[in-house]
């Protein structure tokens, strides 16, 4: 067996992990990312790729997505290879004139907080989106999103990572963490062998809980299903994602007056063409356990729904299909912090449907953190012991 050293060991060789990796080893830190699989082989290649602001809580969620938009614009710049980065903007469509009435108020709210947002009426989606369904009253638009390629923006920071000098291990499993007596870190044991460390950060995504169990620790991040399906090339039928006003409501528990068959698995429209004008659309939100298999119920549920919104959709051929874990924190908000009472290891997990757009942002607070330089975003709301402070969920208000 091996025994090797690392300034800072990283579970998870997922978009967190290798984000953080990316920004610690550039900030000259010695870093070794542990993967038990392959690269990206979690639910960063199971999702859609948006750094989206338009679907975040007013105020810091929404702040700490356009700090990520812009590190994401950085990176288009700096990582030195291709992830189809693009930056058009994003919008939600109303179904109701009540939901048009809660996206006039999520938008004034938005533009409170300095935000780029604004409504949009029954002609411009019918100038912009022809194949939009005729009776949609309007919707809103959030000027700066992007989206990128999850997976080819994850090998473009193990690349960037790599030539900082970071070690990137697959097929590597952590199956032990190790503390001294004072409960500090000591190293992580992996199928390969030892790692000393004093620093271990657990970026495992839905496995986070598993990780936490190894020193003790219950962390709240549940897995949260969700369904995609991709559709063939055809002509173009947008440029930018859509979504429905809905989405919301499913991502943060609000009613909707949807049929119940939708509601049961979370369904709401989200539209998004590829760089080369492949469709992914979704999406669910389910409470399944660690089942990520596809369940054609809901494939079903997410193409009707989607054809209720683009009717051309249902001449469209379905390519294939596939089903991802997302990390859910009780509060919405991902988990990037110390753990006070384990010294050296923290947690960069819980980022629910937001892993994409927030990778960036959260790798560079936690590179801060380790650097004990100050942050670039305030992050009390990610501590940690939040949970025991505030129980239960936090409500968004629409
Ligand atoms: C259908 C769907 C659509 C989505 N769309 C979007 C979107 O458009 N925009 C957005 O921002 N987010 C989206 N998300 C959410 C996003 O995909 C996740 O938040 C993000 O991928 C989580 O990244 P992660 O690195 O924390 O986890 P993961 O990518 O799961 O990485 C964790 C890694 O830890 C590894 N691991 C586990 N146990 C061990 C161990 N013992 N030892 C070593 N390694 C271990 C795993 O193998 C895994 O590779 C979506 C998710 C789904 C399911």
């Amino acid at each position: 067996m091996n025994a090797e050293s690392a300034e800072v060991v990283v579970i998870g060789g997922g978009i967190i992990g290798l984000s953080i990796a990316y920004y610690a080893a550039k900030q000259g830190m010695d870093v070794i990312v542990v993967e038990r699989g392959e690269l990206a082989g979690g639910t960063s290649s199971k999702c859609d790729g948006n750094i989206l602001a338009i679907d975040k809580d007013p105020g810091f969620d929404s702040q700490m997505s356009l700090k990520s938009q812009e590190l994401v614009a950085e990176w288009a710049r700096e990582l030195g290879e291709e992830f189809e980065y693009r930056a058009p903007g994003s919008i939600l469509v109303c179904e109701t004139e009540e939901e048009m009435l809660a996206a006039e108020n999520w938008v004034i709210r938005q533009r409170e907080a300095g935000l780029p947002f604004r409504m949009l009426d029954q002609k411009d989606l019918r100038s912009e989106w022809p194949a939009l369904a005729e009776d949609l009253p309007g919707g809103l638009e959030c000027a700066t999103d992007s989206t990128v390629n999850p997976v080819l923006l994850a090998y473009s920071l193990a690349s960037a990572a790599r030539r900082y000098g970071a070690r990137l291990r697959n097929h590597m499993p952590v199956t032990a963490i190790l503390l001294d007596a004072k409960r500090r870190i000591r190293g992580v044991e992996t199928a390969a062998g030892t790692i000393h460390t004093r620093t271990v950060i657990n970026a495992a995504g839905v496995w986070s809980k598993h990780i936490g169990q190894m020193v003790g620790l219950d962390i709240p991040i549940e897995p949260r299903k969700g369904h995609i399906l991709v559709a063939s090339r055809w002509e173009s039928i947008g440029k930018r994602k859509v979504m429905e006003f809905g989405y919301l409501m499913s991502k943060f528990g609000g009613k909707r007056s949807v049929e119940p068959k939708f509601e049961q698995y979370g369904i709401a429209l989200v539209f998004e063409p590829t760089a080369s004008q492949n469709f992914l659309i979704g999406s669910s939100r389910q409470f399944a356990g660690m089942d990520a298999r596809v369940d054609q119920e809901v494939i079903q549920l997410i193409a009707e729904r989607a054809i209720r919104f683009f009717p051309v959709l249902k001449q469209v051929p379905l390519l294939r299909t596939y089903a991802g874990l997302r990390p859910w924190t009780p509060d919405h908000l991902p988990i990037v912090s110390a753990v006070d009472e384990i010294p050296g290891f923290y947690v960069a997990a819980g980022h629910e449907g937001d892993g994409i757009s927030l990778a960036a942002v959260t790798g560079k607070v936690m590179s801060e953190m380790l650097k004990g330089v100050p942050t670039c975003i305030p992050v009390d709301p990610l501590r940690y012991d939040r949970f025991r402070r505030e129980a239960g969920r936090q409500e968004v208000v629409f």
